[in-house]
């Protein structure tokens, strides 16, 4: 076997290889820069066969055997060109096919014509074009793909390794001219083996930069464009939403403390306010033609108690930071978030209807349970202020049976979005510009530790309600 055999087979391999790793990557889907690129290591196999079956002489040396490794390893190049191509933009197969028909006619003729006198031009053109299309490469790698993908050690790797190929042509121009062309068959002159191995080199690590640049191009807004990575965008998508969640619960955490402060900071006057208007209200003697003055300072005193059972609120929901499962009666819960949100509702001029049933005693921790009701007031608050039309009302009503208590918030919003209904309670599933989707996917997580379920529909006549059963509480679970 001479050394031509030996690197046709050595060559024969390695694409072979290469090609099973590319089909493996792709898991069989490839995308169509893939196929251009399966496509060109499919041409060099065949023209490593052919060459190693000449030189081991098992098959003659004639226009079929010359011209197939001729072409086959043009065609190869104009895949790889077009792989490169249609990485940055979409290419139209036909005029691959008609590149690809029109190499093969070239061959065809040339080895048809193929004579004595002629053999050493028809050679020097098939080095010419050869190179013209190493050429071709490394123009595309340079100036379409590099720029898309800058930081790419692959690509540039891809761009030596086409310069090197460039060499190898232009070695083979000039050889042409000279007593001993470099052709890959016949006696093996050192020049040519010197040659063919820089080819074969070259090529191999072609092989590999091409994998190499797939499996780490990254790009997380188009995660469509390289099938190869797109677990890796979701892994990269999904850090940067917890990142966002991350930051959103930080800026919770710190309006939180603001808001326990300043909770804190108001209870102080207010029980003066109201111990002071309290004081003077009993000083006045009713006889004392005050009635005016009586009338405000009762108004004084019922808006700052109330004002003091919000505040006292507020204080629960902000500081609690243990959870603390108690007897809790489900309307007393209600009705405190409906104190903390009636004053958004009164602003968005949205009716609340109270519908109490029964009056359900469950099992629970009321602070968490608050925040579910706010988060569900909240996305009803939002909808309905997304509809302009028509009525503005959330209807809110408590029911039970013999185990569980069952809470309704339905509001007159656009109801769920049919796309968002799969992933409802999913973390981070949101359809809103600024939303986060955390607040369902808490409630959900809130009411199962209740061992209770959350669902959501929407009604008939449009708007979205949002259920929750909770188990009564076993030492007597209705007032
Ligand atoms: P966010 O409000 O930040 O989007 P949520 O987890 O609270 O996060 O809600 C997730 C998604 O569920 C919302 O983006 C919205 O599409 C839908 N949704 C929740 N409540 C309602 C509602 N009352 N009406 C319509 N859609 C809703």
């Amino acid at each position: 076997m001479n050394s031509f055999a030996v690197l046709g087979l050595a060559y024969f391999l390695f694409t072979l290889i290469s090609s099973g790793f590319l089909i493996a990557a792709f898991r069989t889907q490839l995308d169509s820069s893939a196929r251009y690129f399966l496509f060109s290591e499919l041409c060099m196999v065949i023209s490593c066969a052919v060459i190693f079956l000449i030189n081991v002489n098992a098959v003659a040396v004639n226009g079929l055997t010359i011209g197939i490794p001729n072409f086959a390893v043009l065609a190869s190049e104009v895949a790889i060109l077009y792989s490169t191509l249609c990485i940055v933009k979409k290419m139209n197969k036909k005029w691959f096919m008609f590149g690809v028909i029109a190499l093969a006619a070239l061959t065809v003729i040339a080895e048809i014509n193929r004579n004595e006198s002629n053999y050493r031009w028809i050679i020097t053109t098939n080095a010419i074009i050869v190179t013209s299309l190493f050429i071709a490469n490394y123009w595309a790698y340079k100036h379409v793909l590099l720029p898309k993908f800058p930081n790419n050690q692959f690509v540039q790797f891809l761009k030596w390794l086409a310069f090197g190929l460039i060499c190898f042509g232009l070695i083979r121009v000039i050889a042409n001219f000279t007593s001993a062309p470099i052709i890959p068959r016949g006696e093996p002159t050192t020049a040519a083996m010197i040659a063919f191995t820089l080819f074969m080199v070259l090529s191999s690590f072609r092989y590999m930069s091409y994998i190499g640049f797939r499996i780490t191009w990254v790009d997380q807004f188009n995660p469509s464009e390289n099938i190869l990575n797109q677990p890796l965008v979701k892994a990269i998508e999904e850090k940067n939403q917890f990142l966002r969640g991350l930051i959103a619960s930080n800026r919770f955490i710190g309006i939180s403390a603001l808001a326990s402060s300043l909770a804190h900071q108001l209870s102080q006057p207010l029980t003066t306010i109201a111990i002071r208007a309290e004081t003077a209200r009993r000083d006045l003697s009713p006889a004392s033609n005050s009635v005016g003055t009586i009338s405000s300072l009762d108004e004084i005193c019922a808006q700052s108690s109330q004002l003091s059972s919000l505040v006292q609120n507020l204080r629960q929901l902000f500081g609690s930071k243990i959870e603390k499962f108690e007897s809790i009666n489900l309307q007393k819960v209600c009705n405190e978030v409906l104190e903390i949100i009636k004053p958004t509702l009164q602003s968005k001029r949205i009716t609340l209807l109270k519908q109490y049933q029964s009056n359900p005693i469950i099992f629970g921790d009321g602070v968490q349970l608050q925040q579910v009701l706010i988060n569900l007031f909240n996305n009803a608050i939002d909808s309905i202020s997304e509809n302009n039309s028509g009525v503005r009302e959330i209807i809110l009503s408590i029911t039970n049976n013999e185990s569980y208590a069952t809470l309704s918030i339905a509001d007159s919003g656009l109801g769920i979005n049919p796309m968002a209904f799969e992933s409802l309670f999913e973390l981070y599933k949101t359809t809103k510009p600024s939303g986060l989707g955390v607040g369902l996917w808490l409630s959900k997580t809130i009411i199962e530790r209740h061992q209770g379920k959350i669902t959501g529909f929407n009604h008939a006549n449009g708007g979205a309600c949002f259920e929750i059963q909770i188990p009564l509480n076993e030492m007597g679970g209705v007032k």
